[in-house]
């Protein structure tokens, strides 16, 4: 039996957050990244939208994404060979019946993002042709709205990490989590691991690992979202066109690599698995799609879905565990995980490193109370007293 190897920091999670997080840490500690897959970023991260909006999510997440920008738009010399940012800009439609909604969204987004503004039916419909003018009673622009290279900026992080010394292990899927010496035991089928501290960044296996670690879970709740592509309408240039999203949540697309991308927004509970796309899915978002614009979907290129993870209150969840205190989260990122991981992966390294939330991601409005894993805790336990 090889010997145990040890190291200061496990990282339990190759996607974007453990990436992000091996990337900060890595700068001032000792780290060991283990995934479960053969390669990082197979599960919720290599299937995202890739969109980086800053009027999606609730106001938490818009703080963080507005603090995750500057790193984003000028990211350290040498992390990445492109840009990771690209123009792309967001439309949010509306028909009749959800214009109040539309306004206060508006309202919302501007308080925000004040470039965010109206636009008329018919300024929507010039900058996206196939928009049904009988579908539209109302719509407004994100202009700076952008594409992420998600690949470019997850591999960014774990190249990053590995020149500072971290070392990024796949095929190690976590089976055995214990105490020992004052340090945690990590067993996996690539070895056994000790560090005095974990950073649990497994995305919807997040309260799995806790439990293995025997820490409270938090209530994590695997969503999925389904996507898919379809070729282009006939004759007609997709590139410029901007994202196009609806008010209530029922559709979205985008161009994507020459294609379509089309999402129904789903959000159907799931248990923590290998997501794949549901036909019924799909065909609600061709039927949506159909309704909104005057595409009618004949063939679907390819389907995939993906598990967004939440807590109740829709927030990030990071930062020591309020009991274990090595054990330390990085969660609950939900639909916007992608973007917010430049900042959240500056806080957990921070928070791990006994320090309070970087001053950018404070200036921007959001307090430690926001992230931390124990008001949850606090949150179950009004919830009780009040029942
Ligand atoms: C359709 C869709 C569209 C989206 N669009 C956007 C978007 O436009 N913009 C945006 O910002 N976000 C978007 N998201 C959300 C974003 O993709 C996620 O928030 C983000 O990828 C979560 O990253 P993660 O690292 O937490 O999870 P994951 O990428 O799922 O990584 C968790 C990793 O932990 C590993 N793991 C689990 N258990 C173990 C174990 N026992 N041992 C070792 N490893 C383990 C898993 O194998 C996995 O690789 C979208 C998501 C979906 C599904």
């Amino acid at each position: 039996m090889s010997a145990a190897e040890q190291t200061e920091v496990i990282v339990i999670g190759g996607g974007i957050a453990g990436a992000g997080a091996a990337f900060e840490i890595s700068r001032t500690a000792k780290v060991v990244l283990l995934e479960r897959e053969s390669h990082c970023g197979y599960h919720t991260t290599g299937r995202s939208a890739a969109s980086f909006t800053e009027n999606y999510g609730n106001g938490i997440i818009r703080r963080i994404v507005l603090a995750s920008r500057a790193f984003l738009t000028e990211p350290p010399a040498g992390f990445s060979d492109y840009p990771l940012l690209s123009k792309r800009g967001m439309i949010t439609v509306a028909r009749s019946d959800q214009l109040d909604l539309l306004q206060q969204e508006l309202e919302t987004a501007q308080a925000l993002v004040p470039s965010i503004v109206a636009m008329t039916p018919t300024e929507a419909i010039a900058r996206v042709p196939v928009l049904r003018a009988d579908y539209l009673a109302g719509a407004y622009i994100e202009p700076y709205s952008m594409d992420i290279d998600v690949n470019g900026l997850h591999q960014g992080f774990l190249r990053g990490a590995r020149a500072c010394g971290a070392k990024i292990v796949t095929n190690a899927g976590v089976t055995g989590i214990s105490r020992q010496g004052g340090q945690w035991r990590v067993e996996t089928p690539a070895g056994t691991f000790l560090a005095p501290r974990i950073v649990n960044a497994a995305g919807a296996w997040g309260d799995e690992i806790a439990m293995m670690a025997g820490v409270r879970p938090i209530g994590l709740q695997p969503k999925r979202r389904t996507a898919f592509n379809i070729p282009a309408p006939d004759g007609v240039s997709i590139a410029d066109w901007p994202l196009v999203n609806d008010v209530g949540a029922e559709f979205y697309f985008k161009p994507d690599a020459g294609q379509l991308l089309v999402s129904p927004a789903d959000a159907t509970a799931s248990a923590p698995m290998d997501a794949y796309a549901e036909d019924i899915d799909v065909a609600i978002g061709a039927e949506r799609l159909g309704q909104a614009t005057t595409i009618e979907v004949q063939r679907v290129s390819r389907s995939w879905a993906g598990l967004r993870t939440f807590v109740a209150d829709g927030s990030p969840v990071v930062g020591p565990d309020d009991e274990v205190p090595d054990f330390i989260w990085l969660v609950g990122q939900g639909g916007y995980g992608i973007k917010t991981s430049p900042a959240l992966s500056r806080v957990c390294a921070s928070l791990m490193a006994g320090g309070g939330l970087p001053d950018d991601v404070a200036r921007q409005g959001v307090a430690l109370a926001d992230l931390t894993p124990r008001r949850l805790r606090i949150a179950r336990l009004q919830k009780a007293f009040a029942s």
